[in-house]
């Protein structure tokens, strides 16, 4: 009753977390998936040709949809899901199906999703009352592409409705429904759900979408065409905000874009500590469309570059040699004479490409490098990539395997780095002889055997995302326990304090890669830890290195030592309180008195 009685107040405030910050106005635009909830109304005879659009638009993105799924299948050598997707094809491409659909829209003048679903179901009742067992089997696929393809038609229509000045809002949302939203040109997105380095709030980062995630309520109090603030600063959404809010938060809004602005000062400037230590701060990289920041920003080199994402691409792309190879020569190209580090497929856990492949725990499951040496094709295919672009740009190729749990894992790894590379030059392909290769440290037992690991790798990257889940065992993308995942608890900075410790003892570089790194106060801490490495989404460079230029090695460790022995919570976030009190002190005496 209350809550019917907010749905319709103005200036409802809503609580949440912040998970890409930023501020934005606009109106909401209410998105709802799986929801096969079919519009029923007819349409004008002007309106048929569209649908009839839509329709093959919708059976298009399904074609790609399942070949892009199908590759993965075929590569991974699972037969049972490949037949399963070709059987899909069919059903999609069956002339007779295009027919009754196509005559639903232009005769019964139906909009094309219950055109597509009408169609369906006559096959579907058909099959039922046959006897033959072996077309009763096939009911399961035939919901399944109906309702691929209805969805698709709705996402179609809802994407088209979004307009310039969207705000999404929805229970949760995936990597691959960020990426659309990013690419229709949304202002935001507000989730009832999600967690703070969930892959889908990283993906928003990388994109620079303001997120908020977690507000419990947002799809019940809002309703589509709301006028909404969401204030990442103050981890809230305004509803309906009347005249009074509005101008107070466009007031806001140009004061962001001017401490935007003059954080510009930074960009040129080394990033140094206030007592001349250089750290290096390179770039994390998901999508080409970043790839112009790191220049932009003056990342030096990628230290992550996430080629799971390619699979993310609407569109037959997929496995494919030719994209794969296209990016990360993109990245070299982007990145002047810098390293680039290329991280090997990291699929699985909540980046779940395989529809018919579902495990009780995914995080704990078939993910990582444990898929690439289950399907060794997989691997060597992208090995043979890398190598051969590795070659066009000597001397900057770092490959970094994720999820490792066990050295084996990463000397299996190596041995077909060798393989690959010896079989590239006996056909004559240009290769480069120094990739290095490095593992990620992101499950406790790695960063509890560094010194043996640090035997055989070039390079540590620490993955805290994963390193903080794993350690506290916390999912981090589970919002009813988020209060738990807390990234610089002591025994996360113990061991990433362990692996600073094993590479500097084996003169390994240590670098960290994960949502940490481009925190202020975070970073701050990490430099204190002995890391002098970061890499980030490029755009939160400026932040990070106006921290690090403001503080001296040694007040970094005195806060590094104070966080190491907090003992609770509330202890650490006190800590974090007061510092950013002093730091933003420090930003406004930087502007009295100039650093050089
Ligand atoms: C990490 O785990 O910290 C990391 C960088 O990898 P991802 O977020 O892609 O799992
Ligand atoms: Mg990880």
């Amino acid at each position: 009753m209350e809550e019917e009685q907010t749905k319709y107040h103005s200036n409802t405030e809503l609580k949440g977390v912040t998970a890409v910050n930023g501020l934005v106005m606009g109106v909401a635009r209410i998105y709802t998936r799986g929801n096969i909830n079919i519009n029923a109304e007819l349409v004008g005879e002007k309106q048929i040709s569209e649908e009839i659009r839509k329709f093959k638009q919708a059976r298009k993105n399904v074609s790609s949809e399942i070949d892009r799924l199908s590759d993965f299948a075929i590569a991974r050598e699972d037969s049972q899901t490949s037949d399963i997707l070709d059987t899909y094809y069919q059903i999609l491409r069956d002339p007779e199906l295009e027919i009754a659909v196509l005559a639903l829209i232009k005769k019964k003048k139906l909009r094309a999703e219950k055109a597509v679903y009408d169609a369906f179901q006559k096959f579907i009742d058909l099959i039922k009352s046959s006897e033959k067992a072996f077309l009763v089997t096939r009911l399961s696929d035939l919901r399944d592409v109906r309702d691929r393809l209805v969805q698709n038609i709705q996402q179609l229509a809802v994407i088209a409705s979004f307009g310039k000045d969207a705000v999404m809002v929805a229970d949760d949302v995936s990597p691959l429904e960020v990426v659309t939203f990013a690419r229709s040109g949304v202002k935001g997105i507000i989730c009832n759900s999600g967690g703070l380095t969930s892959h889908a709030s990283i993906i928003a980062n990388a994109m620079g979408i303001p997120m908020i995630i977690d507000t419990k309520m947002i799809t019940r109090l809002a309703s589509d065409g709301d006028m909404i603030i969401l204030d990442g600063y103050g981890d809230q959404v305004i509803l309906r905000p009347d005249q009074e809010i509005e101008a107070t938060y466009i007031r806001s809004i140009k004061r962001h874009r001017e401490e935007e602005k003059q954080l510009r000062y930074v960009i040129d400037k080394p990033a140094v500590t206030r007592c001349g230590q250089p750290v290096s701060l390179q770039a994390n990289i998901d999508f080409e469309e970043e790839i112009l920041n790191i220049e932009k920003f003056r990342a030096e080199g990628i230290g992550l570059l996430r080629t799971d994402t390619l699979l993310m691409n609407s569109g037959p792309v997929g496995m494919d040699h030719k994209r794969q190879e296209e990016f990360c020569q993109a990245a070299f190209s982007g990145s002047g004479s810098a390293p680039v580090t290329i991280r090997l497929l990291d699929v699985g856990g909540d980046k779940v490409l395989d529809i018919k492949t579902k495990e009780a725990n995914p995080f704990l499951g078939w993910r990582g490098i444990r898929i690439l040496l289950d399907r060794k094709e997989l691997l060597r295919s992208q090995l043979s990539v890398i190598c051969r672009v590795a070659g066009q740009f000597p001397g900057r190729a770092r490959i970094l395997v994720p999820m490792v749990s066990m050295l084996d894992e990463f000397l299996a790894v190596k041995n077909e780095l060798d393989l690959m590379q010896e079989q590239l030059a006996k056909k004559g392909i240009p290769i480069d002889r120094n990739i290095r290769i490095g593992v990620m440290v992101e499950v406790p037992s790695v960063a509890l055997q560094t010194e043996l690991f640090a035997k055989h790798v070039d390079f540590f990257s620490i993955g805290t995302n994963d390193l903080t889940q794993y350690t506290l065992a916390v999912d981090r993308g589970n919002n009813l326990i988020s209060s738990l995942y807390q990234p610089l608890h002591p025994s996360v900075l113990n061991l990433i304090a362990m692996t600073v410790k094993a590479g500097i003892g084996a003169d390994v570089p240590v670098a960290v890669c994960g949502e940490l790194a481009w925190d202020p106060f975070a970073a701050i801490i990490l430099v204190g830890l002995g890391v002098h490495e970061l890499s980030m989404t490029p755009r939160l460079i400026p932040k990070v290195k106006q921290a690090i230029r403001l503080h001296t090695l040694n007040e970094m460790k005195a806060l590094t030592d104070s966080m190491l022995r907090v003992v609770s919570h509330e202890e650490s976030a006190g800590i974090e309180a007061d510092w950013r009190i002093r730091f933003d002190e420090k930003i406004k005496e930087e502007r009295v008195r100039p650093l050089t």
